[in-house]
């Protein structure tokens, strides 16, 4: 039988009969979940560690949760988080929400009305599958920051990654130099640098030299496109 993982959570809650509860109960539930009762060791944990979601206390030795928040979305952490906020401190949840929390539960709570949020959060994170942009065997991976053609690792720079985003998030639509310039380069293109025409050839070399159907293409006296050709 395929063992299916259980999914990691992390809490951070520095009161001891929330923080048990909470941890008990979610592994119960069958999760893996992780207690920690410091803000430093959350996201200390947070950061490290794979979590599938973070369930945060706001008022916690160390580093508060709105500190291990930013901390995390900082560091392109993009898993739910689950904030737990006193009932009198209703502008915490809009704080919350506005630092990239996903949902919020006043306390005390029912373990029942915490575990619906969390297999709802759960289901959604899973929905936000990791963007990956496509053009036919050619593969860019946003969040993992990766690009592969038939299933190959292709190592770009950072520049010729944005170039290569632009491209196929523009797929088919032809890019003149100096949308290519201010995009990728945050630069006007008045001059006639030829930066832009060598990180497309060298972006090429990676991406298309070595294949048969060739992506990018030069459209003279306009600039350039990504696209799938049709077949001949
Ligand atoms: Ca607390």
């Amino acid at each position: 039988m395929p063992t299916i993982e259980a999914m990691k959570i992390l809490i951070v809650e520095d009161e001891p009969k929330t923080g048990d509860y909470v941890r008990q109960g979610l592994a119960e539930a069958g999760f893996v979940a992780d207690l920690v009762r410091d803000g430093v060791d959350g996201l200390h944990h947070g950061l490290t560690e794979d979590y599938d979601l973070v369930i945060l206390d706001v008022m916690l030795p160390g580093l508060d949760g709105w500190r291990i928040l930013q901390g995390l979305r900082k560091a392109g952490m993009q898993m739910p988080v689950l904030f737990l906020t006193a009932r009198d401190h209703v502008e915490d949840r809009v704080k919350g929400l506005e630092l990239g929390a996903d949902d919020y539960l006043v306390k005390p709570f029912a373990f029942s009305e915490l575990l619906a949020r969390v297999r709802t959060l759960l289901r959604r994170g899973k929905a936000k599958e990791p963007e990956v942009l496509q053009a036919a065997d050619l593969e860019l991976d946003l969040l993992r920051r990766r690009v592969k053609r038939a299933g190959r690792r292709i190592d770009l720079t950072a520049k010729e990654f944005a170039l290569l985003e632009l491209l196929l998030r523009r797929q088919g639509e032809v890019l003149p130099r100096s949308l290519i310039a201010s995009q990728v380069w945050d630069m006007n293109f008045d001059s006639d640098t030829n930066v832009i025409e060598v990180a497309v050839r060298r972006l090429r070399s990676k991406v298309d030299d070595e294949f048969d159907t060739k992506l990018i293409r030069t459209v003279r006296g306009m600039g350039y496109v990504l696209e799938v050709p049709e077949r001949a």
